[in-house]
């Protein structure tokens, strides 16, 4: 029977590649390739939003690479030889670059086998992983630490300062943060017109060692007392979806109230955060794969 027109429109690109991922994956279990026992790294690898449960994805990922050229960021990295039989398939090293999980999640459509699942079309769909506050010996959060006034210390204990995409960053945090009061006494200390976004290359040009030590006592006064470190929920892209909240929580052994974040089951595992913790080893990091648990944050 003829395919009449409407019914041609129902073929969208999605409903193809569907047929097309399932024929695939078919074969691939037909031909006993999804059978096979698979040498995997070590290391789970975190794979791209969207990826088959691993054995199926090492089956049917063609490492045709199409994923990797539409993504905006180029996070998406091919795996080498030493990283187990999934040899040229996609994954990405979070602290090194994470998915941003863009609109419409480009990875997933350029996909032409579906083992980047095309059921899927939000960021809150990719199931990649899970974060896991890892390293809470450093969190600056638990700590009670500002993140910001922690990073101006950084600066003005290295030679950081030559580093200014870095400095940038930390400058449009900083001003947005400030209240108007405390950007005015700010202009005043520096004799500025105005202190904005649009004056950060004349700040950058006044940065010195003398400089960046009152910019650090400055933000102490203002920010320490106001909030500890919460980067991890603040660039997290899913944020409206809570995947982190902060908890207060008590120290058995001194009493001490600290607050702590805790990963909750709308994570899905991008590595937003874990590139964002601004601790030398990111205090939280990402399991590959790991799914959420009641009550095991
Ligand atoms: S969703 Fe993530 S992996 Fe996919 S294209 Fe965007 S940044 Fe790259
Ligand atoms: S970004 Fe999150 S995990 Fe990292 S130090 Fe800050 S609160 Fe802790
Ligand atoms: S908490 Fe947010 S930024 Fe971190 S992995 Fe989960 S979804 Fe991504």
């Amino acid at each position: 029977m003829a395919v009449k027109s409407n019914d041609k429109a129902k073929i969208t690109r999605r409903n193809f590649f569907k047929g097309s991922t399932l024929v695939m994956i078919g074969g691939a279990i037909a031909s006993g390739a999804a059978s096979v026992p698979v040498l995997r790294s070590e290391e789970p690898l975190l794979r791209p939003p969207g990826a088959l449960d691993e054995d199926l994805f090492l089956a049917s990922c063609i490492k045709c690479g199409q994923c990797l050229q539409v993504c905006p960021p180029k996070v998406i990295m091919l795996a080498k030889i030493n990283q187990g039989f999934g040899l040229g398939t996609p994954y990405i090293v979070p602290r090194e670059g994470a998915c941003i999980l863009c609109r419409g999640l480009p990875c997933v459509l350029a996909c032409p086998t579906g083992s980047l699942n095309h059921d899927i079309s939000e960021g809150s769909e990719a199931e990649m992983g899970l974060a896991v506050v890892s390293r809470p010996e450093t969190c600056l959060s638990i700590k009670g630490e500002n993140d910001l006034v922690y990073e101006l210390v950084n600066l003005s204990d290295s030679d950081q300062l030559a580093d200014s995409e870095k400095l940038k960053k930390i400058l449009l945090r900083l001003i947005g943060k400030l209240t108007p009061d405390e950007l005015d006494q700010w202009k005043k200390k520096w004799a500025f017109d105005e202190i904005s976004v649009n004056t950060i290359p004349q700040i950058l040009a006044k940065l010195n060692k003398e400089n960046i030590s009152w910019l650090v006592d400055f933000a102490e006064g203002t920010l320490q007392a106001a909030q500890a470190c919460q980067i991890c929920l603040e660039t997290c892209p899913i944020k409206e979806e809570n995947p982190i909240v902060f908890e207060t929580r008590q120290d058995a052994e001194t009493d001490r109230d600290y607050v702590t974040p805790v990963v909750q089951k709308t994570c899905v595992g991008c590595g937003v955060c874990e590139m964002e913790c601004p601790t030398p080893a990111p205090s939280i990091t990402i399991m590959p794969r790991l799914k959420w648990k009641e009550g095991a944050a």
